[in-house]
């Protein structure tokens, strides 16, 4: 039998690396395309069986459908997030699986250093030291300990960062469309509506996926509810922000702090080394200007296990499609719903 042919899109050398050490367990022929998938490049996946792709690969309608016409059977989404996939438009077109869980260690570990470095101003303290600079004004900060986080969404990344910050001796409110009840004794927080835990909440940590429902869930109207002050720190996915009503709330002193790895607009920049160019983002550009204010690139999930996690979940899904009736790690647009096939199935179609 013809080796499995992968067409695998936005490559950085730590994927290629990861995905190349895992392969030998798997022996697929993957080819490392630089580029991200668009409806320029999407013309390099003639001849392959699937399409391995990122965060900030476009899979719209017209990309899945030249995918079809190329012939390509399945798109093996190396990450947990599925919101640039139309997919209803893949939907008995082609089969998309995805990487669930990686490591929520990773992303809420992540989330937390963000919160410890905008509080306690490392990042800057690290400078000034080096600059023999050894005054500490303006690096004032505040106890973690008593003060209360409020955790937007409680899967796999919200549950352990309520770990940690509990280990803080925080008080912790969370609120989930789909709440897990029995969880609220054994992680000791507590469930509120959202109108609630923007009142109370001196720290706010967004964990739920992008959707229709969640987009812009922290807007002018959710922040004007919220404490004065209030730190805000996005680990999910940058369309949960409306970047302009934080850019003015920042202004007014209104939002305290901003930790955001996540940035609606970061499929031009993310990932990328822009620094002997201009910026042309206004609101990327100013959002760097503030002392308050810190960005890292999608780097949450950034871990040696993670990684590892992801090249074995990726390739075994892969395998799965083509050795198994079962795909575990299949989405389609009616997961959410009774009507999914996949537990009947094995298959979502
Ligand atoms: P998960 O599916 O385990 O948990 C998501 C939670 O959000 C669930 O409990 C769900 O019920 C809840 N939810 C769904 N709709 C909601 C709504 N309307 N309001 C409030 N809560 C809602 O996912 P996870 O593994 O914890 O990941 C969370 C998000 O983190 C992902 O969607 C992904 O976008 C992001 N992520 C980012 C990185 C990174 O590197 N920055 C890495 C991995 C995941």
């Amino acid at each position: 039998m013809n080796k499995i042919k992968i067409a695998f899109f936005d490559t950085k050398p730590y994927d290629k690396k990861s995905f190349d050490e895992e392969n030998t367990n798997f022996n697929f022929d993957i080819s490392y395309f630089d580029s991200k998938l668009t409806g320029q490049t999407v013309s390099l996946t003639h001849g392959f069986d699937v399409v391995c792709a990122f965060v900030n690969d476009t899979l719209s309608s017209g990309v899945l459908e030249a995918l079809k016409q190329n012939g390509i059977k399945l798109i093996a989404m190396r990450c947990a997030g599925y919101n640039n996939v139309d997919l209803k438009k893949a939907y008995k077109n082609v089969h998309v699986v995805r990487v669930p869980a990686y490591s929520p260690y990773a992303v809420a570990e992540h989330a937390v250093a963000m919160m410890l470095t905008l509080n306690r101003k490392t990042h800057k303290a690290y400078s000034r030291t080096r600059d023999n600079n050894f005054s500490i004004n303006g690096f004032l900060g505040f106890d973690m300990h008593g003060k209360t986080a409020g955790i937007i969404g409680t899967g796999k990344i919200g549950q352990k960062i309520m770990s940690i910050l509990n280990g803080f001796g925080m008080e912790v409110l969370a609120y989930d469309k789909f709440p897990k009840n029995d969880l609220e004794k054994s992680l000791d927080f507590e469930y509120t509506e959202l109108a609630s835990l923007y009142l109370q909440s001196d720290i706010i940590s967004l964990h739920c996926p992008l959707n229709a429902e969640t987009r812009h869930i922290i807007s002018k109207k959710s922040i004007e509810k919220m404490k004065d002050g209030v730190m805000i720190i996005n680990t999910s996915r940058g369309g949960l922000i409306d970047t302009q009503a934080l850019l003015d709330n920042l202004k007014t002193g209104k939002i305290g702090a901003a930790g955001l790895d996540v940035y609606e607009e970061e499929s031009d920049y993310f990932f990328e080394d822009f620094s002997s160019q201009i910026l042309t983002d206004d609101v990327l550009a100013r959002l760097l200007t503030f002392p308050n204010v810190l960005i890292t690139s999608h780097q949450a999930f950034f871990t040696k296990e993670a990684l590892g996690n992801i090249a074995e979940t990726t390739l075994h899904n892969i395998k799965d499609y083509f050795e198994k009736d079962k795909l575990p790690n299949e989405i389609c647009y009616r997961c959410d719903s009774d009507s999914c096939l996949k537990e009947k199935l094995g298959r979502c179609f």
